[in-house]
């Protein structure tokens, strides 16, 4: 498994994550997505949305505001609930999730070795005097107080005036627009039961311990479907939803042994939750949370109609009766997957002798689909002609053309983020003095570094063919060129 300081590096030096403001020293758990990590969110965000909402009859798009009455923070309860108990260091003044303090190394200076300092792995006691942590697990010295709860939503001021009356909170999930939106969505779409309300957006948490890269972090993406069923069929949805997001995360090449489910213990469901199941990944830092699949129940709905005064029912055709509707409800973070496909992807291995680092993302994942290579970069005839393929090609697939180092610098560069498909232009292609070209260029697979020559006039069909997966397929009928890797 992959640490995640290579892949915090990899992500820094090919542009798909930097930190945010990194020329002022940096803030606290915020995080730039670079040219190459921008590409990736949205492809997540992008298959995500198609596989959600475009390909279902029964479910609904919705982009809702951050910014949102605050009543609707009472009515969902994160305004009394939505806290994590929180320590204070009294020597340093650190503050620490009192519930996940032994989940990071410790610092401790060992009586039984005069004093001296050591890190001590999370959650062990120390190899010399066998203590465990009882102070603060960064200066090693103060006590910690009594654990206080610390509500997590960020709050500020709606309009010029900064009184109790302007105090509103940016969102802490998306799902709240949804429901204050249910009536809205259900009159002017027609909906019958059960239907569901997707969105994706930003999400604010103000984590007392945010950390292990884009893995927790203050600011952050969401993709979130809120389903809405008849009470007594919500067991079997919540099942369904489980099952089909399980899939999803494999459909897009998250391998099986390392993802699995996790069914939250009654003491931990959210009060209003039937039950909960996490999706979890193996992530460097060990399992955690990718997604969390909640029965939210009634909940929800009947706070709003309690606070608002406006009924959030839905009129039954069949028993001629007004229902409230249960709600199953999938939540995933895009910056969570984005990290989880990433260390998926991410292999090392040796290639003659030469170490080769891949990221193996799924084709529809990939930042750059397609990458033009002419073999010479002094022949004005194969560089025009990847010029002018890499333009076609570009309307179709998010393409470059490189010409900066040798053919084997070249594939490596494209191989350590992901790219699939590289086209090489030869000599061949475009003839010289003494023979015609033969207008076929080389396409070469990212993950067998398998190569095949095709006509560059049939050149978009076949790289549509291999997009949708078929590379095993497409070569077997296709002439195989005798091509090192440079
Ligand atoms: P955790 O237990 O890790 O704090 P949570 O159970 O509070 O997560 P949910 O409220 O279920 O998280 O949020 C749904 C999803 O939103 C999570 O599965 C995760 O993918 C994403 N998410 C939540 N908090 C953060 C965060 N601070 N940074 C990045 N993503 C987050």
């Amino acid at each position: 498994m992959v640490d995640l300081d290579t892949i915090v590096s990899l992500c820094k030096r090919r542009g798909f994550i930097f930190q945010s403001s990194e020329i002022y020293g940096g803030t606290g758990s915020c995080w730039d997505y670079g040219p190459l990590g921008v590409e990736l969110k949205s492809n997540i965000k992008r298959v995500w949305w198609r596989d959600s909402v475009q390909l279902r009859p029964d479910m609904v798009g919705l982009d809702a505001s951050i910014l949102m009455h605050p009543t609707v923070w009472k009515a969902s309860g994160h305004l009394d609930h939505f806290t994590d108990p929180m320590v204070d260091c009294k020597a340093c003044h650190r503050r620490f999730r009192a519930d996940k303090l032994d989940e990071g190394e410790w610092v401790h200076y060992c009586p039984a070795t005069k004093g001296n300092k050591f890190m001590v792995p999370d959650g062990e006691p120390c190899k010399h005097c066998s203590a465990r942590r009882t102070l603060c697990p960064s200066c090693g010295k103060g006590n910690l107080t009594e654990a206080r709860q610390f509500n997590l939503m960020f709050k500020t001021f709606m309009g010029p005036v900064e009184d109790d009356a302007a105090v509103t909170y940016l969102r802490p999930e998306t799902a709240q627009g949804i429901f204050v939106n249910f009536d809205n969505v259900l009159q002017s779409m027609r909906l019958k039961l059960p239907f569901g309300v997707a969105q994706i957006g930003k999400a604010f948490r103000n984590e007392i311990t945010p950390g292990n890269f884009t893995f927790r972090t203050r600011e952050f993406e969401q993709m979130e479907i809120e389903y809405f069923v008849m009470p007594g069929t919500d067991e079997e949805w919540h099942q369904q939803w489980i099952d089909e997001r399980f899939a999803w995360y494999q459909k897009y090449g998250i391998r099986k042994e390392n993802i699995r489910l996790r069914e939250h213990a009654k003491d931990e469901l959210a009060f209003y939750a039937k039950r909960c199941v996490d999706i979890e990944y193996l992530f460097p830092m060990g399992w955690s949370e990718l997604e969390g699949i909640a029965n939210r129940t009634d909940y929800d709905l009947k706070r709003h109609s309690e606070f608002s005064g406006k009924a959030l029912e839905y009129f039954d055709e069949e028993s001629k009766q007004k229902v409230i509707p249960y709600v199953i409800e999938p939540s995933g973070g895009v910056d969570r997957s984005a990290l989880a496909f990433l260390v998926d992807a991410y292999h090392q291995e040796e290639v003659r002798g030469e170490k080769r680092v891949v990221l193996r993302l799924h084709p529809e994942l990939a930042p750059i689909k397609i990458a033009v290579l002419p073999l010479l970069k002094k022949n004005s005839r194969i560089v025009e002609t990847a010029r002018r393929i890499c333009a076609d090609l570009r309307k179709h697939w998010v393409s470059v053309y490189d010409d900066t180092a040798s053919i084997g610098r070249l594939y490596r560069r494209q191989d350590e983020i992901g790219t699939p498909f590289c086209v090489t232009v030869d000599v061949q292609t475009v003839g010289d003095a003494d023979a015609p070209g033969d207008e076929k260029v080389t396409i070469r697979e990212r993950d067998s570094m398998e190569q095949v020559r095709v006509s560059v006039s049939t050149l978009r069909e076949t790289i549509a063919q291999l997009m949708a997966g078929n590379w095993a397929e497409v070569a077997t009928q296709l002439p195989h060129p005798e091509m090192g890797e440079g």
